[in-house]
């Protein structure tokens, strides 16, 4: 990899490997921009086969971050970092001390938080060497109520612009995860006065869920085949991909998961078949404002409120798709771009 002319291909500030072989510890941490603040992004634990690919998924996530962020309207950059190893490593504390000198010496550049592989007792390990990490298990703690809301607000806003209102009352949603965040969602949909498709691998959470809500429960692999207006993903990424879009008979897709398009080009074809979709990093960008409400020193109520704005960006995303004549994946980026001051970001 020529990894100066990949910098400036995507636009990275800077890139820090980082090594500790007193514990065994490998780090990348990868700066994308900070333009508009610290970078923040979560950490990542994984058994990458090759230092390349380590590198190169710090880039790619740490530049996602710079989008996600940027489109939420915060006063931040993007960044991310990737500790290579097995994550299911028992002696984590000297990994996650090591690590946390390293965010330390960028002296507040980069802020760190959970990801993939690690949780908030990593973070409390981060948290003895440097202050510059949020998600701490005593602050602000799940991020999942702000971000199903900002979900709640994508889908408001997707309705908006499909039907002309917001209302929700007497909508199906099919429902995709009744964990953390499909849980949270479930319950607004159903204060909203739509009806609940629901699934989940986990019976126990499908069937508390579906009590809760009056929802009905159907297989999960039967989800993609459901009748119903909305669909919302709430577990997995890759779920739009060439094996479920001709199954879909939904109008709107808006949930939670992360990376939900398999390909970028699946974006195209539901743009195609008139399927309106609400870009995952838009819909689900509830998650790191309750980060950023932590560095910040907002209370949770003010995470909800401005987990509200949502509903507007998701207005002006599809806005800029219309105008443009380009698919909503790809004016959320213009979006980003936009508020970045750099539409010659790869
Ligand atoms: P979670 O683990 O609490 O919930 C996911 C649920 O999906 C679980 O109940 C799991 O059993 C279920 N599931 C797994 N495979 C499934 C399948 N094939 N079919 C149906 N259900 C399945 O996770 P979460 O925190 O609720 O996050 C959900 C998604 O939202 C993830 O993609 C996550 O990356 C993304 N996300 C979460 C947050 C947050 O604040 N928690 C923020 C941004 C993005």
């Amino acid at each position: 990899m020529e990894i100066f002319d990949t910098m400036s291909e995507m636009g990275h500030e800077q890139v820090m490997m980082c090594s500790d072989p007193s514990c065994g510890y490998r780090g990348v941490i990868a700066v994308h921009s900070t333009r508009l603040g610290p970078a923040l992004g979560g950490t990542r634990f994984w058994n990458y086969p090759t230092d390349e690919e380590a590198v190169t998924d710090a880039l790619r996530l740490s530049r996602g971050m710079t989008y996600k962020n940027a489109v939420a309207g915060l006063h931040l950059g993007g960044g991310k970092s990737v500790i290579i190893g097995d994550n299911r490593t028992v002696d984590r504390k000297p990994i996650f001390r090591a690590h946390g000198r390293f965010v330390e010496s960028l002296g507040g550049r980069y802020i760190t938080a959970e990801d993939v592989g690690t949780s908030t007792r990593d973070m409390d390990f981060v948290h003895l060497e440097t202050d510059h990490v949020a998600g701490l298990a005593s602050k602000s703690g799940d991020p999942s109520p702000v971000t199903a809301h900002g979900v709640f607000r994508a889908i408001q806003a997707s309705a908006k612009e499909r039907w002309g209102s917001d209302d929700l009352t007497g909508k199906t949603v099919a429902l995709q995860g009744c964990g953390h965040v499909g849980q949270y969602l479930a319950r607004e949909l159903t204060e909203a006065g739509a009806k609940l498709v629901v699934c989940d691998i986990d019976a126990e959470r499908t069937k508390r869920v579906a009590a809760e809500t009056g929802g009905r429960v159907v297989g999960t692999a039967n989800i993609y085949d459901v009748e119903a207006e909305i669909f919302a993903p709430c577990a997995l990424g890759g779920i739009i991909n060439d094996e479920t879009i001709p199954r879909f008979r939904f109008e709107i897709i808006a949930g939670g998961s992360n990376n939900q398009l398999l390909e970028s080009r699946h974006g195209d074809v539901l743009e195609e078949k008139g399927v309106l979709y609400a870009p995952d990093y838009v819909a689900n960008a509830g998650g790191v404002i309750n980060v950023y409400g932590e560095v910040a020193g907002w209370d949770s109520e003010r995470a909800l409120r401005k987990a509200d704005d949502i509903y507007d960006t998701v207005l002006r995303v599809y806005e800029i798709a219309r105008t443009e004549g380009i698919p909503t994946y790809l004016a959320a980026d213009r979006l980003a771009e936009e508020r970045l001051g750099t539409p010659q970001l790869a």
